[in-house]
Order: structure tokens, then sequence, then C-alpha cells
């Protein structure tokens, strides 16, 4: 038996305007306040991401340059609370080495894009990962050791 169509429909966003609240359709407003973003399994607060909220139900909606915002913000706040290497400290620290991001990320366990994210900005190192890359920049021997323990 079919079932019998529903009057109660969800609004139709394809015909509502850009920046009408996806869940009931009120026109949102645009805010900056604090919204976390999470870096590496952790919760980072950024203070004044702008994102638009619905005032009647309170929805949030983030749009493509809010969400790259957010995350920018949220990996500039986590890298400078834990003293991380930037993005190209890292790319000088391997390419004075002569090692391809294929080789260092063999060398350093790690998998798929980490390390080539790193490297341009998308995404940032935990602080125990980012000791391991200081480790191999300033002890001399310390790369030799990578290679015979962690192929
Ligand atoms: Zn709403």
């Amino acid at each position: 038996m079919k079932k019998p169509r529903t009057k109660r429909r969800p609004p139709d966003i394809s015909t509502l305007p850009a920046d009408a609240c996806p869940s009931c359709g009120t026109q949102m407003r645009e805010r900056k306040a604090r919204l976390s973003f999470p870096v590496n399994g952790e919760k980072v607060v950024v203070p004044d991401a702008l994102h638009l909220r619905c005032p009647k139900c309170g929805e949030i909606v983030l749009r493509l340059d809010d969400m790259r915002h957010l995350r920018e913000g949220a990996l500039t706040l986590y890298r400078k609370q834990y003293g991380l290497l930037s993005s190209d400290e890292i790319r000088s620290i391997r390419e004075r080495l002569d090692l391809t991001q294929a080789a260092l990320s063999k060398l350093l366990h790690l998998g798929g894009n980490t390390l080539s994210r790193w490297e341009a900005g998308r995404n940032v190192q935990t602080a125990a990962m980012d000791i391991l890359l200081r480790l191999i920049r300033d002890v001399p021997g310390s790369l030799d050791y990578l290679r015979e323990h962690a192929a």
C-alpha cells in the first residue's frame, strides 16, 4: 500500500533566498561569535567566527568562506598555543634533509596526505610530532636512527 503524502513538508530550499534558514526559512543574520573547530581531536574556540544565524530557531550556517576562515583561525590558535613549527618551517626541514614528502612520511609513520597538508597549512601537526620534527632538524644522526628503526 502506498503511503499517503504528508502535507507538512520541510521548506523547499531551492526556492528560498540564499540567506534563508534551511530549517525554518527565516532570513538569517550575519554575525561574529565564538565557534569551535576540532584540531587533532581538540576543540579550538575561535572567538570571532563569521557565520549566519537564524534569529527564530538558532540554526547556524557557515558559508564556504566562513568555514575556511574558521578552520584557518583554529589552526593558527592551535599552532600558537603549542608553539608549533609553521608550515614553511616544516617544508624547509624536509628540503634541507633532501627528502621527498613520501620519504619523510614513511620515516615518521605518517599516513596519506598528512605531511602535504601540514606543509600547505591545511592542517597542523600534534605537539608530539612537532618535537620529533625539531629532533631530526637539530640532532645530528637522528635521521639515520629513524632510517634504521622506522622502516
Ligand atoms: Zn530557522
